[in-house]
């Protein structure tokens, strides 16, 4: 492997039409400032024998159950927007640079450990990557940029930081619904003063395990019947959909 060149061009590409994960306190923040914020749900079997990929979202989610099988669920926060995101300025330069997400300050570098990065498959134009551009990535994989290599570092505390808010999350909001990992999520829309609100209980409740609650028995959402019948299989409960109007199902493919 080379290593790889790169500098931003404030081209903004990266600012349209996203989901923009965000920790909890991000989250928090982008609500205050008016965004929209929606709650994504997926699951998978409770494993042992997992790749790191899989190993690092699995210390991410929390242990749970759908009827007979033992299950992981991760709660993943995004800022939803179509169009460019409302902190875009004209000149396509970040209105809250200085506050901006975790996200954004990672962003072309990937930030699970082990994920090679791949430019044809981000947004930056080709001369964001020319030879010219200072060195971001080292011939055996280390990220030479000290602002993205903190914001990586910074993100994944936070994410396994965060399993317990995510849950009491997950329980304040009544969620039971998830789409099956690496297939797509179940998307919870939950009004912005709700979902401000449950954030700021699940930081609270999150450090106080008198708040602790049963996990409810969980249920898989997937459109397509092979899902259904592997889910089934291995003693999972699973519909075709999840007929709750604050859900929707986003697929990955
Ligand atoms: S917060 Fe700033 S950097 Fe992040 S998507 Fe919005 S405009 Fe771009
Ligand atoms: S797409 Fe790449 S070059 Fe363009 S603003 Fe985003 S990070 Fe910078």
């Amino acid at each position: 492997m080379t290593g790889i060149n790169f500098s931003c061009t404030s081209c903004g590409r990266c600012c349209h039409d996203l989901r923009l994960t965000l920790s909890v306190a991000e989250a928090i923040q982008w609500l205050h400032r008016g965004g929209e914020v929606q709650v994504l749900c997926h699951a998978a079997a409770d494993l042992d024998d997992l790749s790191p990929v899989v190993a690092y979202r699995s210390a991410r989610s929390f242990p749970a159950r759908s009827g007979g099988l033992a299950i992981r669920v991760q709660v993943i926060l995004t800022a939803q927007f179509d169009g460019a995101c409302p902190n875009l300025l004209p000149d396509m330069r970040c209105g809250i640079y200085g506050a901006r997400p975790n996200t954004c300050r990672i962003y072309p570098a990937e930030i699970i450990p082990g994920l090679a990065l791949k430019s044809d498959r981000k947004l930056c134009p080709p001369e964001a990557w020319d030879d010219r551009q200072p060195g971001y990535l080292s011939a055996d994989g280390r990220l030479l940029d000290v602002v993205t290599d903190t914001a990586i570092v910074a993100a994944r505390a936070a994410g396994l930081a965060e399993v317990g808010m995510r849950r009491a999350l997950a329980t304040a909001l009544g969620m039971k619904i998830a789409a099956l990992e690496n297939e797509g999520f179940a998307v919870w829309s939950i009004p912005s003063d709700s979902l401000l609100h449950s954030l700021r209980d699940a930081v609270q409740e999150a450090h106080d395990p008198s708040k602790d609650t049963p996990s409810p028995d969980w249920l898989f959402v997937s459109p397509r019947p092979e899902t259904l019948a592997l889910i089934t299989a291995a003693g999972a409960n699973a519909v075709s959909s999840a007929n709750h109007d604050q859900v929707a199902y986003l697929p990955l493919y």
